[in-house]
């Protein structure tokens, strides 16, 4: 691990900026930040110069999926400067894997963390086994979904709770759909569940998030305590009830804006501004960029953008917290992409629901670390891990500048993409 210091360089610590300052890194942490020039008591520690650009707490993509294990959501993200994945269902066996990924410091350089629910809480005839069988209909896939739970009954909560802990665990995820927005009659867990789900997971201090796509469904599990929605809904127009739930539990909302254009198929033309971006398509390539190019296109008239949009306004409007999420799955879902849609929901954020570059960017980084718990990241002040992301202009006007990347660095190891970011840089 190389100690250093960027210096002359916009500083957005997660929560504010400096127009210019310093972070320096020391053991794979941030040792000092702050404006101006670094103190004399760093002198020891070497400095590059980076006029005109801003450094950024490493970006947390709150809503991704590893689909099948596939550790292209960690190292596809890493590249877009996202430096921890929040996967939202995985069985068992990948997380045991992907977990290691992360941990081991060979892998800093080119994957991102990895921080997971395991297996979400799912009952028979339930979200999301029929989009694995009659959407995804991958036979591995399939396979896979026989090993997902089957809850039947509130007593049954403790125990879940407890081997998702046991498996690794970070947050507890729960399905809460009754598959409206795709023309599904799906059996809906009881409110007695997933109440008593939420419940073992607070004894725990484990934060509890849930899928919902339908505004019943949303109110609903709302209503039964859930502290984060993993979307938000885009089958009708937002309600007073729904504000006065999310209030009430104090909960966030990650919106997924951008997956759910593509669900609608109203994302096509922003998706395809994304995909034929230069910067994004050096990262992806050419056959996801075409990917991007296509929706889902699942809605059929049952939702609208627009709901999504006015719901994500609304709420913001009435102080509840955004989180950036992309819900990315890995090849062979149209529409979506690693690291590219998490891009594109940051420019939906801005363009379409109002915000701030600056307040988008805390989407991404301070808030997302607070709500989810996670102390060592999302800030940069002395302590935490020194996740970075160095883009050449400022992204905080300016949110089309956070894909001028020139630099990321994992607990301070630089992404391999970047490795002679400090070359011809000593100041
Ligand atoms: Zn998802």
């Amino acid at each position: 691990m190389t100690d250093f210091i960027l210096q002359d360089v916009q500083v957005f610590t997660g929560e504010t900026s400096v127009p210019v300052g310093y972070v320096a890194v020391r053991d794979g942490l941030i040792y000092a930040v702050g404006p101006g020039a670094p103190p004399s008591n760093l002198a020891h520690i070497p400095r590059y110069s980076f006029p005109n650009y801003t450094v950024l707490p490493g970006m947390i993509d709150c809503h991704v999926h590893a689909f099948l294990g596939d550790d292209g959501c960690m190292s596809t993200s890493l590249q877009f400067g996202i430096t921890t994945v929040l996967d939202m269902h995985n069985e068992p066996e990948f997380v045991k894997r992907l977990k290691a990924l992360a941990a081991d410091p060979a892998h800093y350089s080119t994957h991102a963390d990895f921080k997971t629910s395991g297996l979400a809480a799912s009952i028979e005839n339930g979200y999301p086994y029929k989009l694995i069988t009659d959407f995804v209909k991958d036979p591995e896939a399939i396979a896979a979904s026989k090993t997902w739970t089957k809850l039947k009954a509130p007593e049954e909560a403790d125990q879940y709770v407890q081997d998702r802990i046991q498996q690794g665990s970070d947050y507890i995820k729960l399905f809460h759909e009754s598959g409206k927005t795709w023309g599904w009659d799906l059996t809906l867990p009881t409110q007695a569940l997933q109440e008593a789900i939420i419940q073992a997971a607070h004894r725990r201090n484990l934060k509890t998030v849930a899928h919902a796509m339908a505004i019943d469904d949303t109110l609903s599990v709302l209503r039964a305590g859930v502290d984060g929605m993993a979307h938000t809904f885009c089958d009708e127009p937002i309600t007073d009830e729904i504000v006065a739930a999310y209030k009430r539990n104090n909960a966030w909302v990650c919106p997924t804006l951008a997956a759910t254009g593509s669900m609608t198929s109203e994302g096509l033309g922003s998706q395809t501004e994304i995909a034929r971006d230069s910067r994004v398509a050096a990262i992806i390539g050419e056959e996801e960029s075409e990917r991007l190019c296509s929706c889902m296109g699942t809605c059929h008239g049952r939702g609208k953008l627009e709901y999504a949009i006015d719901s994500v306004k609304v709420l913001r409007a009435e102080g509840i917290e955004v989180v950036c999420g992309s819900d990315s799955v890995g090849p062979g879902k149209p529409g979506v992409g690693w690291g590219a849609s998490y891009i594109h929901e940051l420019n939906m954020f801005v363009e379409d629901v109002g915000m701030t570059s600056e307040e988008a960017l805390r989407t991404a980084t301070s808030v997302p670390a607070r709500r989810f718990g996670f102390k060592d990241r999302g800030l940069l002040e002395p302590g935490r891990l020194a996740d970075l992301v160095l883009v050449k202009g400022n992204p905080v006007q300016d949110i089309g500048d956070l894909m001028n990347i020139e630099g990321i660095w994992r607990k301070g190891v630089v992404c391999e993409r970047h490795k002679d970011v400090l070359r011809s840089k000593e100041a």
